[in-house]
């Protein structure tokens, strides 16, 4: 079986826009992955078919209903489907490269995306949704912060990038932010490519960029900095 992700939300029509393109978008004609959507909404009871109402204890906006969202999520998930649940949540454990490959070597994953001031926590405990984050901002709905996971998780399944190596020295895969790229013209506005990328010596360049991904990781990501210290005090 691919890895197959069920997107539970109010805009189905949001999916799978940008992961219909480029890498992702052939990787899903090549089968490689897959992708199902529930409107949430199809789950309610009433005439006007509402899904949110008003917060209990007062306050502004709106709140996913529990006992809607969780027979929506019943049906795209009975019990025993394996795959791990999530909630798009400002509040959730931060979507990093490390959570991307765990998914990726997983079944798939069923997302839930909030909408309103968000969905009522007695569906989020008894579910156990767990909550990601994609950074701290408030977006208006998890349907991007789901295609944004989403886009992580694919181009690391097997068979979706061709160079794996290319991977490999990713910003983050390292533990450093990648080293800065070049390519023709030799002359871009009279500026150069640095010498040393031209010296056809391999272990020079491959010290250069180790350099400069140091530097940068130093200089803009204080704590990433930190992160690779302690480990390398670790190594040795
Ligand atoms: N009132 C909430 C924000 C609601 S935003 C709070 O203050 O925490 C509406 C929905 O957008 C959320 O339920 C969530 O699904 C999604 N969302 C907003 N920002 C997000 C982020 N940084 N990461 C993941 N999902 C987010």
């Amino acid at each position: 079986m691919p890895f197959s992700a069920t997107i539970l939300t109010l805009y189905p029509d949001m999916f799978p826009g940008p992961l219909g393109q480029s890498l992702s978008g052939r990787a899903m004609e090549k089968g490689l992955w897959q992708l199902e959507t529930s409107q949430i909404r199809d789950f309610a009871t009433d005439k006007h078919r509402s899904v949110d109402d008003t917060p209990a204890g007062g306050g502004a906006g709106m709140v996913l209903r529990a006992d809607i969202l969780a027979k929506a999520i019943d049906s795209a998930a009975p019990a025993e489907d394996p795959r791990p649940r999530f909630l798009m949540s400002p509040r959730g454990r931060p979507l990093t490269q490390s959570l991307a490959h765990e998914l990726a070597s997983g079944p798939g994953a069923i997302i839930v995306c909030g909408r309103f001031e968000g969905i009522d926590q007695r569906v989020i405990d008894s579910r156990r949704l767990e909550e990601v984050s994609v950074g701290d901002y408030i977006l208006s709905g998890g349907e991007i912060a789901a295609i944004t996971m989403l886009d992580a998780v694919i181009r690391l399944l097997p068979g979706v990038m061709g160079n794996m190596e290319s991977a490999e020295t990713e910003s983050f895969e390292t533990g450093l932010l990648e080293h800065p790229h070049y390519t023709r013209p030799a002359d871009f506005e009279g500026l150069p490519i640095p010498d040393v990328l031209k010296s056809g010596n391999h272990q020079k360049i491959h010290d250069w960029r180790m350099s400069e991904a140091e530097r940068l990781t130093r200089e803009r990501r204080p704590d990433l900095w930190d992160a690779y210290m302690a480990d390398e005090d670790d190594v040795d």
